[in-house]
């Protein structure tokens, strides 16, 4: 601990994980001899280094990247790429560690990582973006490979990021398929990859929903974020029949108790990449409010925060409490820290942590991985199929690992408890490594 002192994230990730699994080390003192937590907090690596680049002007820029490949046990590496100013080692980590428990969570065979860089693509040009995108594969494409490790999309990487880091890797490589997914559609992605975090956030809602007897119909919703997760939420939880009644993006957000208008939304945030203030141009009878949604007092049942880590604090988390929401469901990666964790907890709130309610994106992820080396497309009817099965099972999975342990309706203990036994069951097949 004193050792990572420094990377606040991460060390959350880890207590947090460590404080819902510890009814299983109870159960099994043979794991201190085998160092079984020692070995899941050490990456297998982490790959750091420095992307220069040339401006508009003609000013060299220089960034840094990293490449956390947190652990191969469950098959290779797989994770996203996330370009935010804010990106850090620690960050990395804790979003490494994560994914290595929700790959597994998947049932698909891939390992977890992470990667990303503190390049800001906010006001930067398309070419700007090209040669950022360009340099840092440069680099990274030494230590990637379909079989080997898999990189995707995140905050600030889609579909035309994901392109340019396939074209320039195929200039150095060759063509070579599937070393990358969350690509564009044309370039051998899958059908159905961009909805698929969004939509198996929504499979997930739905079984929460119906363990208490309820259904999504007139529920109404809060959403963070206006991205990728937020927006396909947002369109499949309408068509269940739930209420959108909040968007936001980095500087504010909108608020209307009717339901948003996802076509306005879905033009100034996914085809423009506009700030959601301008929602009110259109919609000028809306509520806007500045800074954090979280901040403002709404009437909901349901809360989806799908922006960034640590978006919720435990004032917030009460707040949502004394409005009425009974529950919260991660889009984002660990969105809520550990006081708003509690306050759902204190107040009977049914709480989904990302790692189980947000692994819809990575399942498909590993859906066209198969797909590419198999070299046929599915469906887009077959993909929405297979995605919806694997969000049930994840839920299943963790209700009956909660009730193991007699802590039902817990998901959050669910999910690390099923994914943690996963692993350490790979850990134990492959010996002291
Ligand atoms: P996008 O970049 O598409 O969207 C991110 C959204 O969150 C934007 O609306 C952005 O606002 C907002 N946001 C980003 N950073 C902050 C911040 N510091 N404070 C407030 N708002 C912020 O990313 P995604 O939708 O892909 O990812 C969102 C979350 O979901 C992340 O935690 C990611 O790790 C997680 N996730 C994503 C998956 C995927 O398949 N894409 C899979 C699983 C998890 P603005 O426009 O102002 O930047």
């Amino acid at each position: 601990e004193k050792k990572y002192s420094h990377e606040v994230e991460f060390l959350q990730a880890v207590h947090e994980f460590f404080e819902a699994i510890e009814p299983v080390i109870d159960e099994h003192p043979e794991y201190e001899k085998d160092a079984i937590l020692e070995r899941l907090v050490e990456p297998d690596r982490i790959i750091s280094f420095r992307v220069p680049w040339v401006d508009d002007e003609g000013q060299v820029q220089i960034n840094t990247a990293y490449r956390v490949q947190f652990s191969s046990l469950n098959g290779p590496y797989k994770g996203g790429i996330r370009f935010h100013p804010s990106v850090n080692q620690s960050i990395m980590k804790f979003l490494g560690f994560e994914q290595t428990f929700k790959n597994s969570l998947t049932g698909l065979p891939i390992g977890g990582a992470k990667g990303g860089s503190d390049f800001d693509p906010k006001n930067k040009s398309e070419h700007e973006i090209m040669r950022f995108v360009q340099s840092f594969t440069t680099e990274l494409s030494k230590y990637i490979g379909a079989d080997e490790d898999v990189p995707a999309g995140d905050i600030g990487v889609g579909g035309r990021e994901i392109g340019y880091m396939i074209g320039q890797y195929k200039r150095i490589n060759g063509p070579e398929a599937g070393v990358f997914t969350g690509k564009p559609v044309p370039a051998g992605g899958s059908l159905g990859r961009t909805e698929a975090t969004g939509h198996g956030l929504i499979y997930f809602l739905r079984n929460m929903v119906e363990e208490v007897g309820e259904t999504l119909e007139g529920k109404k919703v809060m959403i963070s974020g206006s991205g990728n997760v937020a927006y396909y939420a947002a369109r499949k939880v309408t068509e269940l029949g739930g209420i959108v009644v909040t968007m936001s993006d980095s500087n504010s957000a909108v608020y209307d108790p009717e339901g948003l208008d996802l076509d306005t939304i879905q033009a100034l945030k996914v085809d423009d990449r506009e700030r959601i203030a301008r929602y009110t141009e259109e919609h000028p009878d809306v509520t806007h409010i500045e800074g954090s949604v979280w901040d403002a007092d709404i009437d909901a049942d349901i809360a989806l925060p799908c922006a960034t880590q640590n978006e919720i604090d435990g004032d917030q988390a009460q707040r949502l409490v004394d409005n009425g929401v009974k529950i919260v469901a991660e889009g984002a990666n660990m969105p809520n820290n550990s006081d708003a964790v509690k306050v759902y907890r204190e107040n009977g709130v049914h709480y989904a942590p990302g790692k189980a309610s947000n692994a819809g994106g990575v399942a498909v992820s590993a859906l066209e991985m198969s797909q590419n080396s198999i070299r046929l497309q599915w469906t887009a009817e077959r993909v929405e199929e297979e995605l919806e099965t694997i969000m049930n099972d994840i839920f299943q999975n963790c209700v009956e690992a909660a009730a193991r342990y007699g802590r039902e309706l817990d998901y959050a203990a669910g999910a690390d408890i099923a994914s943690f036994e996963n692993i350490v069951t790979l850990m134990q097949i492959h010996g002291a490594v």
